[in-house]
């Protein structure tokens, strides 16, 4: 027998997102003046009430385990907002909740997918979905979208790269890296070749709250029964709450499907954390006036970082629509010369950044776009306005 491990686990890479973001705190803890513009994490605390509701839960004793898929209640809680927000019906039982959205995502992907299934993920995309098909034996396929059509698949992209493999589309809108949002129209013609090709769509709408400049948001399974009898909704509370550590996410789903995830985490996780689940009612249920407070907040930071950086030397950026995230391209800055040096490739940029800048940025080669940059805005407008400074002296002395 051969000591070999798992060809599907070494064909993995690490987080890069997780692993700056680590180096950061780490830089910071140790006393250096480091800006973060790594992880996608809000720097507001978890608000008050969803934090009583936590602590009363433990005195109740809400410290056992739970159905796996997630409390009723909970799970009613979810449905009612999925019916106010989303303009979804999703009952109780097409609900499953699970320790944060990536764990909702691989639930997914666990329950639909063969080996050699393929999945559409159109390129910039966050970087985890490929890790994930590949864990769960499907194969990624990448569709390049570049900035000439805001980095959004067009329903002729996909329909061109649907193949008789193809089991799903990953849709990701407020997107993550790029900050672009899918109209409805673009939505509609999406779901008109997803019906025609039978395809699913898995709709990640993590930063669905995070909307600026009064664009619309859209539920992609909203649209008509027959896409919604094709797509998987997952959402979570991590960014929209404040809630990153807490680790709550969801997926509404055909009936079928939901019962197969359920089932793949009652062996792999149990439930979710008993604790977080009475906060995440509390959190959805209670007053609302905290995540529109945090969304206003990141709107103005967003509004500033777009102006200066598009005042910046050799980079550009479109303008965010959702999400807190800018997607800056830097490859002008490929043929220019730091410190008696060409800079070869964006893991240099990054490095200078973080190195000589105490500036810690994501390059998004594991995006699927090795030219660019991403920054995060869910740090302080104090922070935003020192990086930003560093990453302007930085451009100011290129040759
Ligand atoms: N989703 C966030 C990000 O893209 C958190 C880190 C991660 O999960 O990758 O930064």
């Amino acid at each position: 027998m051969s000591l070999e491990l798992s060809k599907k686990a070494m064909g993995v890479k690490p987080s890069s997102t997780l692993a700056i973001t680590a180096k950061a705190k780490k830089m910071k803890a140790e006393g250096r003046d480091i800006v973060g513009f790594g992880a996608g994490e809000p720097d507001f605390a978890t608000p008050e009430n969803i934090c009583l509701a936590a602590k009363k839960a433990i005195d109740n004793g809400c410290t056992k385990y739970t159905p796996a898929a997630g409390t009723v209640e909970l799970r009613q809680a979810i449905s009612n907002k999925f019916k106010s927000f989303n303009r979804l019906d999703y009952s109780v039982d097409q609900i499953v909740v699970s320790n944060g959205g990536k764990h909702s995502l691989t639930n997914i992907f666990e329950a639909l997918l063969n080996p050699g299934d393929e999945v559409i993920i159109p390129s910039p995309f966050w970087l985890s979905y490929p890790e994930m098909v590949k864990l769960c034996a499907g194969v990624p396929v990448f569709v390049e979208c570049p900035a000439s059509q805001d980095y959004k698949i067009t329903a002729s992209q996909l329909e061109r790269a649907v193949t008789d493999k193809t089991k799903a589309l990953v849709l990701n809108s407020p997107n993550n890296p790029t900050g672009m949002i899918y109209t409805r129209e673009e939505l509609q013609a999406i779901a008109d070749v997803a019906v025609k090709k039978d395809i699913y769509v898995i709709a990640d709408e993590m930063y669905e709250y995070l909307v600026y400049d009064g664009n619309e948001f859209v539920s992609i399974a909203s649209l008509n029964d027959e896409i919604y009898k094709r797509t998987i909704t997952c959402s979570g509370l991590s960014k929209s709450y404040s809630m990153t550590g807490w680790r709550i996410g969801y997926a509404g789903a055909p009936r079928e499907i939901a019962k197969l995830m359920s089932s793949i985490q009652s062996h792999q996780a149990s439930n979710p954390n008993s604790i977080a689940q009475v906060a995440a009612i509390e959190a959805l249920s209670g007053p609302q006036e905290a995540p529109e407070v945090m969304r206003k907040e990141f709107d103005s930071r967003r509004k500033y970082m777009y102006e200066r950086l598009s005042a910046m030397p050799y980079i550009s950026a479109i303008k965010p629509q959702g999400a807190f995230y800018v997607f800056i391209d830097f490859s002008k800055v490929f043929d220019k010369e730091y410190k008696g040096e060409r800079i070869e490739n964006i893991s240099k940029v990054a490095q200078i950044l973080i190195d000589d800048y105490l500036t810690a940025v994501i390059p998004c080669s594991d995006f699927g776009t090795p030219g660019n940059i991403r920054l995060s805005y869910a740090i302080s407008m104090e922070d935003i306005k020192k990086g930003l400074d560093r990453i302007e002296d930085f451009l100011n002395t290129l040759k």
